[in-house]
């Protein structure tokens, strides 16, 4: 299948900013524009809400809201499917003394879909290293009405566990940086760099890659207070997801802290693409992983994987 094939079986996915008004207010205003509940790829004059992700809204390929205002006032964001699954898995709660951590923010649409899930309550701290992303990152959280966060522009990795604040967390999300190869090109003329690209994929990028994702997660275990953390890329490759997993699970401060993955009725039970098997050393570990094939799952292709501890799995019985 080529890119633009792809791209064409890919809604528009826009997310209702729960921050402004609820999903069932967003039906009706579409409605109100002409929109008929139906299926998106059918007619650019059809939309539907997911069955996965209750605020998502699909739409087709073709429409455009870069200049509507309800993009423009914030209360719909710009967002993948796949990418709003981190969000919704980590489930951080909607409490005033909530602490909760985003490693690697920026541009901030994860951040401020945590913030909704958190109704603007407790805290929400937001790690970017880069200088420039971190003013996109303002920029976003400002415009998606984000109240309970606070965006800090540091290197995660030099945050120290035990600091009062970032140290009460209970939740954090890794989302960091990866080699992207889940991004579906929207524009043929791309394939022959996405080519190259697949090339530069196979040598010591991607390990280089999979060293520093390991490494966030092993520092993100070290939080004393922390129940979940959640590892997501947008790479399709093993080597960034369920490698880094099978590792991350081998490590000392797995075994400290006693953190083990979430059975599957944790993570997205009604997913059905889960992770590969053949690349666990528990082959059951794979029902624990999320996956997203680009061209086959109508978003980009997409990892997700949620390290629990100290919890009663709802799977589990007690
Ligand atoms: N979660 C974001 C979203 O949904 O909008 C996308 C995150 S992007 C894949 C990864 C980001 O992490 C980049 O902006 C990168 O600059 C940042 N980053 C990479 N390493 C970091 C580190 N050690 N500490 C903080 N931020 C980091």
């Amino acid at each position: 299948q080529t890119g633009d094939a792809r791209a064409a079986s890919i809604p528009r996915y826009i997310r209702v900013n729960r921050t402004c008004w609820t999903t069932k207010e967003a039906l009706k205003a579409f409605q109100a524009q002409g929109y008929e509940l139906g299926d998106p790829l059918s007619s650019p004059k059809s939309f539907k809400q997911d069955d996965h992700i209750p605020d998502l809204l699909a739409f087709h390929p073709s429409v455009r809201f870069i200049e509507d205002p309800l993009y423009l006032s914030g209360k719909i964001i710009l967002q993948d499917k796949a990418s709003c699954f981190p969000a919704h898995i980590l489930a951080p709660p909607a409490r005033n003394d909530a602490v909760v951590i985003d490693a690697t923010a920026a541009p901030g649409n994860k951040t401020s879909h945590l913030c909704a899930i958190m109704q603007n309550k407790g805290k929400l701290y937001a790690f970017e290293r880069d200088r420039k992303r971190f003013s996109t990152l303002k920029t976003m959280l400002s415009k998606a009405h984000c109240t309970n966060v606070e965006a800090v522009n540091s290197d995660f990795l030099t945050v120290s566990p035990n600091d009062t604040n970032f140290g009460r967390a209970t939740h954090i999300l890794l989302d960091p940086s990866c080699s992207g190869s889940g991004i579906v090109n929207r524009m043929d003329h791309l394939l022959a760099a996405g080519k190259q690209q697949e090339e530069d994929d196979d040598s010591d990028r991607l390990n280089k890659l999979a060293a520093f994702q390991l490494k966030m997660i092993r520092h993100a275990m070290t939080f004393p207070s922390v129940r979940r953390i959640v590892y997501s890329t947008c790479s399709v490759h093993a080597i960034e997801n369920e490698h880094v997993v099978r590792q991350a699970l081998k490590t000392e401060e797995a075994s400290t802290g006693g953190f083990r993955l979430a059975r599957r009725a944790q993570v997205l039970p009604i997913w059905p693409r889960r992770g590969f098997p053949a690349e666990m050393d528990d082959p059951a570990d794979a029902d624990s992983l999320v996956r997203c094939s680009p061209g086959e799952d109508a978003t980009n292709g997409f990892f997700v994987s949620l390290f629990i501890r100290g919890e009663t799995d709802v799977s589990e019985p007690e």
